[in-house]
């Protein structure tokens, strides 16, 4: 079974629809890390696109306040104003979806998926220290989480965190990691709608497990596009710029 890993998509149509027909054919279930909205200037599309091909997904910190499940308060001031836009506009069904979303962890088939981390689902995993919880925690050989829009991960082998990155050249589009059958991994799909890693293109998974890989994607996107309609919406200047950069 060839799972497409989403994460942190963030109400970003565009780079969406640009990495599902990019990925056609190429994968049979898809399961979605959390932050569905926030930021972008499309919550309502991307959350009829979510559940039109019925990715299995978990909340993140962004669908609890987009929804108003949460109170934006612990957000900085941009990420506010964006997460009251964004529940003003979603239509009440789709803020109902977002607002019964799972809280993660949970299993699927034989890996299991956080948004953050395993006992706080609004850590952030940077670095290994914080990565040694959580793998040691799993109840999976892998354990797919997003949350820091940063594509990688961790291992644990022989009682010790490796680091992992996956960063294909440019003019490539994904690199393969061939899972050890004795390792605990815990992977990063990296952002669809906001990449932070210097690397404007969209990025997230595609797993296959039983033949023991997973390749790490990016993907190009029409950056422009979605910048025109954040600025129609009058999202704020930072959110639209640093799209442009990946940061
Ligand atoms: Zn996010």
């Amino acid at each position: 079974m060839r799972y497409l890993i989403l994460s942190d998509i963030h109400a970003n149509l565009t780079a969406l629809d640009t990495v599902l027909d990019t990925v056609k054919g190429r994968w049979d279930k898809v399961v979605c890390l959390g932050d569905v909205v926030g930021y972008g200037p499309d919550p309502n599309e991307v959350v009829d696109r979510i559940r039109e091909i019925d990715a299995t997904t978990i909340r993140g910190n962004h669908d609890k306040a987009g929804s108003g499940l949460a109170n934006a308060d612990d957000f900085n001031p941009v990420a506010r104003n964006v997460a009251l836009w964004t529940r003003d506009h979603l239509r009440p069904e789709n803020r109902e979806w977002l607002e019964k979303l799972p809280t993660g962890p949970i299993t699927v088939d034989t890996f299991m998926m956080v948004h953050g981390a395993f006992r706080d689902e609004d850590e952030y995993v940077f670095a290994p220290a914080q990565a040694l919880d959580s793998l040691l925690d799993a109840r999976a050989q892998v354990t797919f989480f997003g949350h820091t829009h940063l594509q990688g991960g961790f291992t644990l082998f022989d009682n010790k965190v490796g680091v992992l990155h996956f960063k294909p050249p440019a003019g490539t589009n994904f690199s393969t990691l061939t899972t050890d059958v004795e390792t605990t991994y815990l992977l990063n799909p990296g952002s669809i709608g906001q990449p932070r890693d210097g690397d404007t293109r969209s990025a997230f998974a595609i797993a296959d497990l039983s033949n023991n890989t997973v390749e790490f994607w990016r993907v190009p996107y029409d950056i422009e596009d979605v910048q025109k309609r954040m600025a129609t919406a009058g999202l704020p200047e930072p959110l639209i710029l640093r799209l442009s950069f990946g940061r």
